[in-house]
Formats: C-alpha cells, sequence, structure tokens
C-alpha cells in the first residue's frame, strides 16, 4: 500500500482541493519517516529515506526553523528529531446521528476549544449549515480567522464515497439532510478552507495509530464497538480506504448466513452481535433488562451471569471476525474501542479463546488485541491527525492541552444564529 515517492496524490483522499502545504519530494520522505517511525536519530532517518546525512540535515533545519519538527538529546549524546508543529490551527468536527461535536486545536496558543450541539428528533446528523455555523463560531472564539485555519477535518458517521464524496445510500436514513451532499467539497465552499472528510471510525482509527493504541505498528485495525459496530484500517500509517471508501466495515462481516437481518440488508453480519442493541435485546429475552451497554459491561463486572453471558459472546463473535480479518491483512495490532471494550478481561479473554479455535496464531503468531486508548475522543483527534499529515506537518507526542476538553454546549438553534 506504500505510495511511491512519485506518486503525488492525496495520501488519504477525498480532499476537495490541494492544500498550500502539500509536501513534495525528499522534504515529505523525512516526514513521512518520522509520522512512520517516530522521534528519530538523523542516522535511522537517513537509512529510511535512502537519503544522504547531509540532505537529512538540512531537512531537519529547515523544518525546525519552520517550526514543524525539534531536536531533543536523550542519554545525554544522542539527539532525536520529533514532530512539533508549533502555529497550526485545526478545527475537527464529528457529526452523529444524534449531536456534532467540535473541537479547535490551537498549536501556536497551545489551547483547545471544544463545542456541542445535541440533536433532537427530525434533526439527525444536523446539516451543512450547522456544521459551518458552529466552524465559524469556534474560529470567533478563538479570534482565529478562517484562512488562520490549516484545515479543517469532518468524522461522519457513514461511509463515505471516495469517487463522489457522498454518505453511502444506506446511511441516508440516519443522517437525511447529508443526502447526496458531496461533504468535504460543499464545506470546503462555504468555508473558504480546505476540508477532508472521512468516516468516523477511520479518523478514530488514525488517531489510535497516531498517538493511542496501535502507535509504531506498521498496520493496525481499529474496531469501535459502542452503538453500532465501526471499524478502520490503517495500513503504513495511512488511512485504508479501498476501492470506493467502504473498506473496514468489520461491522457487516457475515458470521452466520442464517442469523438475524442486520440494516444494510445481510444476515448475521458481527453488527446483529455485538452491537448494544443485539446486546440488549438478548439480555431483555432472559428477563434480566438493562438500558445501556455501560450497564451491561457494570453489571458484568458484579457477577450478573446474564451480563457476563452476552459479554462472552459478544468476544466469541468478535475473535471469530478477527481471525477472519487476520488471516487476510495480519495487522499487528487490532484494538477494540467503545463501551465494550471497557469490560477488559471479561471480553478480551473470549476474544482470545475464540481466536485460538480459529487458528489465528498459525497465520498470525505475534497479533496483538488491546483495547484502544483515546476513548470517545478519538474521533475527533484523528481528525486533527488527518490535517496535520495532510499539510506536511505531526505531533509526535500528544500534548496534554489536546487531551483536556472544555466543551460549551450550544443548543441547535443559537448556533444556527450566529
Ligand atoms: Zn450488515
Amino acid at each position: 500500500m506504500s505510495q511511491g515517492q512519485d506518486d503525488h496524490s492525496t495520501p488519504h483522499g477525498n480532499v476537495s482541493k490541494p492544500t498550500s502545504g502539500v509536501r513534495r519530494g525528499n522534504v515529505q520522505r523525512v516526514l513521512e519517516a518520522l509520522r512512520l517511525g517516530g522521534p528519530s536519530s538523523q542516522a535511522a532517518l537517513a537509512r529510511r529515506t535512502d537519503l544522504s546525512r547531509a540532505t537529512v540535515n538540512s531537512i531537519v533545519k529547515k523544518l525546525r526553523a519552520e517550526g514543524v519538527a525539534e531536536v531533543y538529546p536523550v542519554n545525554g549524546r544522542e539527539t532525536l528529531v520529533a514532530l512539533v508543529s508549533t502555529s497550526a490551527a485545526v478545527i475537527s468536527v464529528q457529526v452523529n446521528v444524534g449531536a456534532v461535536r467540535a473541537a479547535l486545536f490551537d498549536l501556536g496558543s497551545r489551547t483547545r476549544t471544544d463545542a456541542y450541539v445535541p440533536l433532537g428528533d427530525g434533526a439527525q446528523g444536523g446539516d451543512p449549515g450547522l456544521v459551518t455555523d458552529l466552524v465559524r463560531s469556534l474560529a470567533g472564539q478563538a479570534s482565529l480567522q478562517m484562512q488562520d485555519l490549516a484545515g479543517i477535518a469532518v468524522g461522519m458517521q457513514a461511509p463515505i464515497s471516495r469517487d463522489t464524496g457522498i454518505i453511502s445510500s444506506w446511511a441516508r436514513l440516519q443522517l437525511p439532510s447529508w443526502t447526496d451532499v458531496p461533504v468535504a467539497a460543499s464545506l470546503t465552499d462555504a468555508l473558504g478552507v480546505p476540508v477532508v472528510a472521512e468516516n468516523d471510525a477511520n479518523l478514530a482509527a488514525l488517531a489510535e495509530w497516531t498517538w493511542g493504541a496501535g502507535q509504531g505498528s506498521a498496520d493496525f485495525l481499529y474496531v469501535m464497538c459502542a452503538g453500532g459496530v465501526g471499524g478502520g484500517l490503517v495500513i503504513d500509517g495511512r488511512i485504508y480506504r479501498g476501492a470506493d471508501g467502504l473498506a473496514g466495515e468489520i461491522g457487516h462481516m457475515v458470521l452466520e448466513t442464517s442469523g438475524p437481518v442486520c440494516f444494510c440488508g445481510s444476515r448475521g453480519c458481527l453488527t446483529t452481535f455485538v452491537s448494544e442493541r443485539s446486546i440488549l435485546a438478548a439480555l431483555d429475552a432472559s428477563g434480566s433488562s438493562r438500558k445501556n451497554l455501560r450497564e451491561v459491561v457494570a453489571g458484568a463486572r458484579k457477577g450478573d451471569p446474564a451480563c457476563r453471558r452476552v459479554l462472552y459472546e459478544a468476544g466469541r463473535h468478535l475473535g471469530r471476525a478477527f481471525a477472519n480479518t487476520a488471516k487476510l491483512m495480519a495487522p499487528s495490532v487490532i484494538a477494540v474501542g467503545g463501551v465494550l471494550s471497557e469490560a477488559g478481561p471479561l471480553l478480551f479473554d473470549s476474544i482470545q479463546s475464540s481466536v485460538e479455535v480459529h487458528s489465528l496464531r498459525a497465520v498470525s503468531p505475534s497479533l496483538r488485541f488491546t483495547a484502544a486508548r483515546l476513548g470517545d475522543d478519538a474521533t475527533l483527534l484523528g481528525g486533527a491527525a488527518l490535517v496535520l499529515a495532510e499539510t506536511g506537518q505531526g505531533l509526535s507526542t500528544l500534548p496534554g492541552w489536546a487531551r483536556s476538553r472544555a466543551t460549551v454546549q450550544k443548543s441547535n438553534s443559537s448556533a444556527r444564529n450566529r
């Protein structure tokens, strides 16, 4: 999946127009090596990029002058080069069925500002106007003009077609106001700043690869198990989107051909066994009802046998799906995010035993399963990671200020009136 050095297409696709900051040639090679390998000595950078020490040295000088990289000593003798961004400002937006969230990461002032718009019935997913209002409002709060932004990322709770930039047909019922809207192109036109649009689980996968559970792994699969089941693949540091942007939809892998009907139109998809709704339905049938997945996890921790059983079965199905995926993709790390992953060993032990039943160890002896680390912030952080990567920047480590959320809740109407 790695791109040849002459391939100047944008690495993640779906950018509506090229950003002025897209790097070329040797500088791009050094930036990519830093992004993939983390902080590195100049000798290691020269080896990984096939460039001379002198060329690497002059590129590092240039990147330091631009405030994109820094050099710091370790062990008193060696020095490492790391990615730092000291001036960019990025807005990341997350469009869910029930709410729209946004965060402004201002790397110059080292501040983060969040906004949250809950959506009532009939307003699922908001609409493009709500997103542009929210972006302008966040920039205004930070006294920034639109042109001060390096870029904007929008994570949609839907797969997005790589060709048309439109959400997939099966998601239109859930996000009705985005039907037939080319997400990135229409928001770029409205805001005058380059906007990238991406599936929310893909962004979460990129964040976990960049700063979380997948850091340092070449090939990484992230699976989010919460209300629904989403997945994202990061291969050689890039979101793998497939022919039409639908890659990584592990939630619709068919596990039982005569299983329950799925909203995608198939039967027995992973989603029909491990989504919140299916787990709650299984408990309802047992007479041991719970209101949400978090209560199921809490019940299992307290020893409730029915809650433990449904988590055990969810792990068994996940293990089967992971074994099938890993036999094809051979990732080095699979991370599970979302509320389900909070069950810890109650879930991961049954994933492990299911994986053994499916003989995965024969083909992937070193594959590691782990809980994701960035929680429900992963999608917004992934948007920031994507914009930084698209504009030839990066952050080797996630600073503490970028994790602390101070959320301003906006009502739908007040966001619209700005
Ligand atoms: Zn399905």
